[in-house]
């Protein structure tokens, strides 16, 4: 049979969203990629592998998660609007190794559907998002149980200067400290508005946090560094005894023993401190408990 025959994975999507009628909405952030030659731009920047098994979170009109079906071994697909049902069953006829989950992700046990699709061989994550959820999204997948092996998300350009900046920067935020604890994010493709269907207001980047393979610090108490990590950034302007002040409820006392234990200054501000820093801190305060 001519490679002409079989329409391509966008033609199906274009075709199935008009014979179905689907009108987006906007309150879940559904903003199509319907590109084929951009798709694969991004894929083939995300390196991933015939053997890799791929949860992609917001599979709109299926366009990515054909192509991922392509090039991948499993694929696991997690969409919250179920009148999207119709026009990925056409999209994704035949692909015989993806699975459709309808429901919304940020109340999704993650770790137990990753389990249970992929096995212990491990995941890695691929998603176009609404932006409003980004974040949430980002810190949930990295504080998992059973975490991917890498994530490759689109998210706003601010978003993506943000995720990359570093300690003693004006950007570095709880958010950057938390994934890039997690691992190492860089930018993969810059994305125009315009290449979305409808396009936002805003420009985005394809962007991918790897894993590390080894952790950059071991926190004593892991649950209680990630707490420090977001009260530490707090309240940007007080110094970090005061902002453990108020999360940890430590006396001025305690907390001058915690900032000399961790070896730092007491007028240290928290947006300045490195991973090895915060981690200090972290294990100062586990040790008073
Ligand atoms: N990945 C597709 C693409 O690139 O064309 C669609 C992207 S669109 C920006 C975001 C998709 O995420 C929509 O299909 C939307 O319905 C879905 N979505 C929004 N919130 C979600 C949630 N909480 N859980 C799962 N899917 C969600």
């Amino acid at each position: 049979m001519s490679e002409y025959a079989t329409p391509s994975a966008e033609l199906r999507a274009r075709v199935a969203l008009e014979k179905h009628r689907f009108r987006n909405t906007h309150s879940l952030g559904q903003n199509f990629l319907l590109s084929e030659s951009l798709i694969d731009h991004l894929l083939d920047a995300a390196a991933l592998s015939p053997e890799d098994c791929v949860l992609e979170i917001g599979p709109g009109a299926g366009l990515m998660t054909a192509l991922l079906a392509g090039r991948c071994r499993r694929v696991l697909a997690v969409e919250l609007d179920r009148g999207l049902e119709p026009v990925l069953q056409d999209v994704l006829e035949g692909c015989e190794n993806v699975h459709v989950h309808f429901g919304d992700i940020l109340k999704a046990d993650i770790s137990a559907m990753a389990r249970s699709e992929f096995g212990s061989d491990g995941y890695r994550v691929v998603a176009n998002l609404p932006y409003y959820i980004t974040a949430d999204i980002l810190l949930k997948l990295t504080a998992l149980e059973y975490p991917p092996a890498s994530i490759a998300i689109m998210v706003q350009k601010e978003a993506a200067e943000r995720i990359m900046s570093s300690p003693g920067e004006k950007q570095w935020c709880a958010l950057a400290a938390e994934l890039q604890y997690y691992g190492k994010p860089r930018v993969l493709a810059e994305v125009p508005a315009g290449a979305f269907d409808p396009p936002p207001h805003v420009d985005s980047r394809f962007i991918c946090i790897d894993r590390h393979e080894t952790p950059i610090v071991t926190p004593v108490d892991e649950q209680l560094f990630r707490r420090l990590m977001r009260a530490a950034f707090a309240m940007r302007r007080k110094t970090l005894a005061n902002n453990l002040k108020a999360a940890f409820g430590l006396n001025q006392q305690a907390v001058k023993a915690v900032l000399e234990a961790a070896g730092l200054d007491p007028r240290v501000r928290g947006e300045s401190l490195t991973h090895e820093e915060l981690c200090r801190v972290a294990d100062a305060i586990a040790a008073m408990a």
